[in-house]
């Protein structure tokens, strides 16, 4: 198996894989599906998750060889288990662009909004210290229906209530963009999910069903 890949490139932007662990099981997942690759690349990191000095020096080597429009935390797991790493790299990432050391780029997360309940506070503040624009990935319009979905791992089951108030307090807490997500063919209605992310005070993503890679 080639080497695992810690951040790669992806239309316009730095893709960084912090981790492969996921409180949620996803129907429409695709790292089981594709074998843990993605677009040419293994995101199968053996256990072995980068610290953040590895993550910057990385991050650094690509920017420097040519600009992105964005840099997000996002491979195949979920980035705040791993906060302390996603704040690091956050953080020295913005510090570097005041800096002027780096074009200008946004910094986004991708999550499944379980933040709060995995690190047990709210880590909305931390983060706002760190990202500009969060996305999450919400995929259904009731609990009964996320739970389908997204098999909670035990302990968190009822995450709904929370991905819901993570939502709410992000859209109040000033980042560029709050955006919640749907993907599409998975029974889950979109116009749906519009109105409960917009009810959150957030915007609305639909995203395409991966199949075939
Ligand atoms: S939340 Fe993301 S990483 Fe976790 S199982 Fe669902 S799609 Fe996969």
């Amino acid at each position: 198996m080639s080497e695992p890949t810690i951040v790669y490139r992806f239309k316009n932007g730095l893709y960084i894989n912090l981790t492969n662990r996921c409180p949620n099981l996803c129907v429409f997942c695709i790292k089981t599906k594709w074998h843990m690759q993605f677009d040419g690349h293994n995101l199968d990191l053996q256990g072995k998750e980068p610290s953040a000095q590895e993550v910057l020096a990385l991050l650094d080597k690509e920017l420097h060889r040519a600009p992105v429009q964005e840099v997000v935390f996002c491979g195949y797991g979920e980035p705040t288990m791993r906060l302390e790493v996603v704040l690091a790299v956050g953080r020295a990432l913005k510090k570097a662009q005041a800096a002027g050391e780096y074009p200008p780029f946004r910094i986004r997360l991708n999550t499944n909004g379980l933040g709060n309940l995995i690190n047990k506070r709210d880590i909305v503040p931390e983060l706002r210290s760190a990202v500009d624009v969060v996305y999450v990935s919400l995929n259904a319009s009731d609990e009964e229906q996320w739970r389908k979905l997204l098999r909670p791992a035990p302990g968190y089951e009822n995450g709904f209530a929370s991905v819901l108030d993570f939502l709410k307090k992000c859209s109040a807490a000033g980042f560029e963009r709050v955006a919640a997500s749907c993907v599409d063919q998975t029974g889950a209605d979109p116009a749906a999910v519009r109105a409960l992310a917009a009810s959150c005070g957030a915007c609305f993503n639909e995203r395409e069903y991966l199949d075939e890679q």
